[in-house]
């Protein structure tokens, strides 16, 4: 089968770039994917949107992206509910150093056009009365930063793709990449080979895996974290909480559930996606300790997927010129889903040859080249 364009991940990268090719009138776009759209980690996420990043990178990035959500069920002409609330994330400062760094990046936030604002304890209670004051020391809030619902965000990219003529193949595993003279010639799948010039990796944690089969090396890896969500109750908790030094986030949403995950430092890089006692353990003794009353709640269910990690923790997009025609969209290091929108605006651009709407160099994998140390974004759970 002959395409202009295959693009191998149909999480919620895929789809987004998938959609914004074929709105510029990019004809020809093939997706595939080994499981169904949201196989990967899309939809194993916790699916928080927030602007409140330490680099300006990550600031403008997902601030675009938010724009787009306020906006997406129209634009994208959805008739499901994409659940989307902006009830804000309440960023938790437990020490000295991360107030001052949180003051630091609220003058950031600010002077790119982000309303976030510190706050004193007194005040982020007022926000979430049922934190245990002794937990923290100040916080930040960003009213319009939210959630939404993934496997909705996801479908409504995919059902816009496909009225715009995107054509998609599921259950179909790429298994292998042709190159002759650093040209991509054929994609070989367990079901088909398909005859194109041009790949854009969005595998998400099998993106290393899929640059290897077209001779492309990726610095990135793969490594679990692990999430739960409670039995719903009434709502009590607009704003999702979370700190960083803590290593928690948590949030209510809309059916009333708990959301709630941490890091595990000790992670193996691999492609497990297991559950664990340990984290069940942990998970339970983090949340009581900031948010007491969420202890008294049944565990419903417990689930692991793969954060994609790059070197600085910003996302590799883009070519390469170890190889024409092969473009990446990953690396995303657990805030994929929050920057899909403006990553599929840029690869559009990119693969159109047209200028980008942001700067790429901090964000091609070029930035890599010869180097040893990097600027990582802390801001990360
Ligand atoms: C527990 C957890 C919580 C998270 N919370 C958040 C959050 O609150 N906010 C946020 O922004 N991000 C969050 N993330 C990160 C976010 O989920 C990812 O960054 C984002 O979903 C990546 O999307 P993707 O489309 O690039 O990759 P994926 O969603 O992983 O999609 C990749 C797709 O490629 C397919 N694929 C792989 N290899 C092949 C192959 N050889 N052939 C064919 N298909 C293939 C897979 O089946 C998969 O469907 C979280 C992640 C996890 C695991």
């Amino acid at each position: 089968m002959k395409t202009n364009l295959l693009i191998i991940g149909a999480g919620i990268s895929g789809v987004s770039i998938a959609y914004n090719l074929a709105k510029k009138g990019f004809k020809g776009i093939h997706v595939v994917d080994k499981g169904y759209f949201t196989n990967g980690a899309t939809g194993r996420c916790g699916a928080g949107v927030r602007q409140q990043w330490a680099t300006e990178t990550n600031c403008l990035l997902a601030k675009a992206s938010i724009e787009f959500f306020e906006k997406a069920k129209e634009i994208l002409n959805y008739d499901g509910d994409l659940e989307f609330k902006q009830e804000g994330y309440l960023i938790l400062a437990t020490t000295k150093e991360e107030h001052d760094q949180f003051t630091k990046n609220v003058k950031l936030q600010n002077k790119l056009g982000i309303p976030a604002k510190q706050l004193t304890k007194e005040e982020a209670l007022k926000i979430v009365p049922h934190l245990n004051p002794d937990s923290f020391l100040s916080a930040t809030f960003c009213q319009t930063d939210g959630h939404l619902n993934p496997f909705k965000m996801t479908e409504a990219y995919y059902l816009a793709a496909k009225k715009l003529g995107v054509t998609f193949s599921f259950f179909e595993e790429v298994v292998e990449i042709i190159v002759n003279n650093n040209k991509i010639e054929k994609v070989v799948t367990t079901k088909k080979t398909y005859e194109t010039n041009r790949v854009i990796n969005a595998a998400g944690g099998y993106a290393h895996e899929v640059g290897k089969l077209a001779g492309v090396e990726i610095p990135v890896y793969s490594e679990n974290h692990e999430i739960l969500v409670t039995e719903p109750v009434e709502k009590i908790q607009g704003p999702m909480v979370i700190s960083f030094s803590k290593n928690i986030y948590c949030q209510q949403v809309p059916h009333g559930g708990f959301i709630m995950g941490r890091s595990n430092p000790d992670v193996e890089h691999n492609h497990d996606v297991e559950s664990t006692w340990d984290f069940l353990d942990k998970m339970a003794k983090t949340v009581v300790d900031i948010l007491p009353v969420i202890g008294n709640l049944r565990v419903v269910r417990q689930w692991g997927g793969s954060y994609n990690m790059s070197p600085d923790r910003q996302p590799i997009l883009g070519g390469t010129d170890q190889l024409e025609g092969f473009y990446m969209a990953c690396g995303f290091s657990g805030h994929g889903f929050m920057l899909a929108p403006i990553v599929g605006i840029l690869l559009s651009e990119i693969v159109m040859g047209e200028e980008t709407s942001f700067e790429m160099a901090e964000l091609s994998i070029d930035r890599f080249k010869d180097k040893t140390e990097f600027v990582i974004e802390k801001s990360v759970v």
